[in-house]
């Protein structure tokens, strides 16, 4: 578990985007580098700034 800023959290490195509300291991939000680390309100707000794909433990539809 990491600190949580916001509810969603975008890794900027591989582009994926997840809900931390529904947080799975699979996400290893843990691995993200700190500066790779984004944090937005809302998925929409997320997915206007950066063309993130869904992470597919936390989110689903994956679109990789
Ligand atoms: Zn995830």
């Amino acid at each position: 578990m990491i600190a949580k800023k916001k509810r969603f959290l975008g890794n900027t490195n591989t582009l994926e985007v997840h809900d931390t509300y529904n947080e799975k291991n699979g996400c290893r939000l843990d691995e993200i580098k700190l500066e790779h680390r984004r944090w937005y309100d809302t998925l929409a707000e997320a997915k206007r700034d950066r063309r993130y794909d869904n992470c597919h433990w936390c989110l689903g539809g994956s679109t990789r």
